[in-house]
């Protein structure tokens, strides 16, 4: 399987590493014509500012857009979920691709020094905790009908998933732990 990961900016190498480690071909986007072939999409942590500019600049919101709408599974990563989300608050140097049902708010637990790491509980992963790593991360604010919560930290959703678009707050690439790489794989 052909897993393209968005290589604009940010940690993209953790995600491509990720997905060679469960034996598909990791695929580095940063065109439009990068995409051809390409099964599924993962856009990885950063700053969301700079990706959504790198994004447009390249001509790949438009193309993502229309992937998107026409089912091409997507996993976004905290930056990457801002890029996913249907609207962005108080922020408008990010035009979100808006192929998820949420609203975010960005950097919404504090600063970088207010980062931090707890075990959650996810549907559909079994019992084991995942180590989820926030750093800067957004906050899903609301979500639509359609949106399915499969995990919380502190009554907030930080996992959520919308037909095959999968978005976390956190950083699953950074801990080791696949099964929720596995998880986007079989979508
Ligand atoms: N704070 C970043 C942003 O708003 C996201 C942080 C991250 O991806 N680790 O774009």
């Amino acid at each position: 399987m052909r897993v393209g990961v968005l290589a604009l900016q940010g940690d993209f190498r953790e995600h491509l590493q990720a997905v060679e480690r469960l034996g598909a071909r990791g695929v580095e986007v940063r065109r439009p014509w990068d995409l051809e072939g390409v099964e599924r999409l993962i856009i990885p942590g950063g700053e969301s500012t700079a990706i959504s500019l790198l994004l447009r600049e390249s001509g790949l919101d438009e193309e993502l857009r229309r992937l998107g709408r026409a089912g091409l599974p997507l996993f976004g990563t905290c930056a990457g979920l801002i890029l996913l989300a249907r609207e962005v608050l108080g922020e408008d140097r990010v035009a979100p691709l808006g192929l998820i049902d949420i609203t975010v708010r960005r950097n919404a637990y504090g600063r970088q020094i207010e980062s931090f790491e707890e075990d959650l509980e996810v549907k559909g992963l079994g019992p084991t905790p995942l180590r989820a790593v926030f750093i800067r991360a957004p906050k899903i604010v609301a979500f639509g009908p359609r949106v399915e919560v499969l995990a919380y930290q502190d009554g907030l959703p930080v996992l959520a998933r919308e037909g095959k678009v999968l978005v976390s707050s956190f950083h699953p690439e950074l801990t080791g732990d696949l099964r929720l790489h596995r998880y986007f794989l079989g979508l």
